[in-house]
């Protein structure tokens, strides 16, 4: 599954160059699917099956907080053993989003399509 920041955040920005993934937002950014990943145009999220424009500037989850993007956290599976933001978060506010419950075989399918392999 998704790790999600809750509202523990200090905000002091230690998690965000740690993700593989640039899941990971200052609070009150916009967010893309193609920050720091290989897509761009139309592509398809697995697990939804959504059609959406990588390139597009999202809506911050959150205006207060760091924030993770969903479909773009892979729990680090394929770089890492184990979430590096939750590895370094001074207060332990990365935690599993049980909202987001994915097995290891999708985690590792959304690493894939997040890097073109
Ligand atoms: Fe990024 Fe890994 Fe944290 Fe997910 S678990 S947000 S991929 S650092
Ligand atoms: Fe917030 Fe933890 Fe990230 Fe610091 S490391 S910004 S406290 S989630």
């Amino acid at each position: 599954m998704a790790i999600i920041i809750t509202d523990e955040c200090i905000n002091c920005d230690a998690c965000l160059s740690e993700c593989p993934n640039h899941a990971i937002y200052e609070p009150g950014e916009e967010w893309t699917y193609s920050d720091d990943t290989e897509l761009s145009g139309t592509v398809t999220v697995p697990g939804t099956g959504a059609e959406v424009d990588a390139d597009q500037e999202n809506d911050p989850i959150s205006d207060e907080f760091y924030y993770i993007v969903p479909d773009k956290c892979t729990e680090c599976k394929g770089f890492h053993d184990e979430p590096q933001c939750a590895a370094v978060c001074p207060v332990d506010c990365c935690v599993p989003d049980a909202d987001h419950e994915e097995d290891e075989d999708q985690l590792l399918a959304k690493k894939a399509w997040l890097h073109g392999e």
